[in-house]
């Protein structure tokens, strides 16, 4: 087959920021070390570009959620620094678990009988401290299956770290109230948002996972965390529209005059949500606004302050993730996972 032509997306990736803000979650844990939450990807933004971008600059605590994603990490770190959060609930995934060398996180009886059966080894805890998602509940560790398990890192993790929530001081003790009752070698308590709530979070370890791809989750990190991934795509054409013609599916846009707008190669199918309509693309500082609904591969622009732009010239959209949650009302979280596959 003959080589693909260029992509006409891209998603940009500053990886001087990504070590910088793994760096400050760092250095925020205080005497704790960060780990890394490398899920889903890096959350939309790719293992391929930020494993080795976070394991360079120090991070060796690494956790995904899926047996899918064991794979494309372990290119770049060794097995014994990667935990699977989903833990193991039969036989297949606990061998492949012990084929492979990671731990899983142990997020119920069950799953301690089926790791302890299987042969056992070094694994994570999860404490249910409150959230009700995953996790054996505090009454639960008495039991001999926990009892005899290999405890690497005991975790739990926080519902409401990102407000000022009594839930937050509430989940602290119950998992202090834990502690020393399961042996274990490390303690880990808090998220990106979690890390901001002061040392008698930080425990041993931390698990950052949004605010090192730029996300702010509280006021404390505004000011430190940088922006990461930086959507751009090029115009695949260029248009006049009458006055009075419409733009888009169901006519959305009306032209109020003569205009001249672009068609840029970027929709929803690669993560830019109809939630977007009203927002601008931008060339330099000039604002290129998005006109009527957004289209699965396309998103028509106004070029009225950019008259000179033609096909194949790369036009941006504007991704800092606090002011795109509000412009979108998707969350942060949402913002980065939906980026599709073809960004290059
Ligand atoms: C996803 C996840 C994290 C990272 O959370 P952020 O809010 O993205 O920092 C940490 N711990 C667990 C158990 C998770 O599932």
């Amino acid at each position: 087959m003959p080589d693909v032509p260029p992509s006409t997306l891209r998603l940009g990736l500053d990886e001087a920021a990504l070590a910088a803000n793994w760096r400050v979650l760092d250095a925020m844990s205080g005497t704790a070390r960060a780990g890394a939450a490398v899920k889903a990807d890096c959350y939309g933004l790719r293992v391929v570009r930020c494993l080795p971008v976070l394991r360079d600059a120090g991070c060796r605590d690494f956790f995904v959620a899926h047996w899918s994603e064991v794979e494309s990490v372990l290119a770049y770190i060794p097995a014994s620094q990667v935990s699977v959060l989903h833990g193991v609930f039969d036989a297949a995934q606990a061998a492949y678990a012990r084929a492979v060398g990671v731990r899983p996180v142990i997020d119920s009886l069950h799953q301690a009988r089926v790791w302890s059966e299987s042969g056992g080894g070094r694994c994570d805890l999860m404490i249910d401290s409150g959230i009700n998602r995953l996790g054996i509940a505090p009454s639960e560790i008495a039991d001999p299956l926990v009892q005899s398990l290999d405890i690497q890192v005991l975790m739990s993790h926080l519902a409401c770290a990102d407000e000022d929530s009594a839930m937050n001081a509430r989940q602290l003790a119950a998992f202090r109230a834990v502690i020393p009752h399961v042996a274990h070698r490390e303690a880990s308590l808090a998220n990106s948002a979690g890390i901001a709530l002061g040392a008698d979070y930080h425990c041993d370890l931390t698990r950052p996972g949004l605010a090192l791809y730029g996300g702010v989750p509280r006021s404390e990190f505004a000011d430190t965390i940088r922006q990461v991934a930086y959507p751009e795509a090029a115009l695949l054409q260029v248009r006049d529209v009458a006055e009075g013609a419409t733009v888009g599916y169901n006519a959305a846009f009306t032209a109020p005059a003569p205009m001249r707008v672009g068609v840029v190669s970027l929709g929803y199918a690669d993560g830019i949500m109809r939630s977007w309509a009203g927002a601008h693309f931008v060339h330099g500082d000039r604002r290129l606004p998005m006109l009527g609904k957004l289209s699965m591969d396309m998103i028509v622009v106004d070029l009225a302050q950019a008259p000179d732009l033609h096909e194949g010239d790369w036009v941006s959209l504007p991704y800092l993730l606090p002011d795109a949650a509000r412009q979108t009302a998707l969350s942060q979280y949402e913002l980065l996972t939906v980026l599709g596959n073809r960004f290059g």
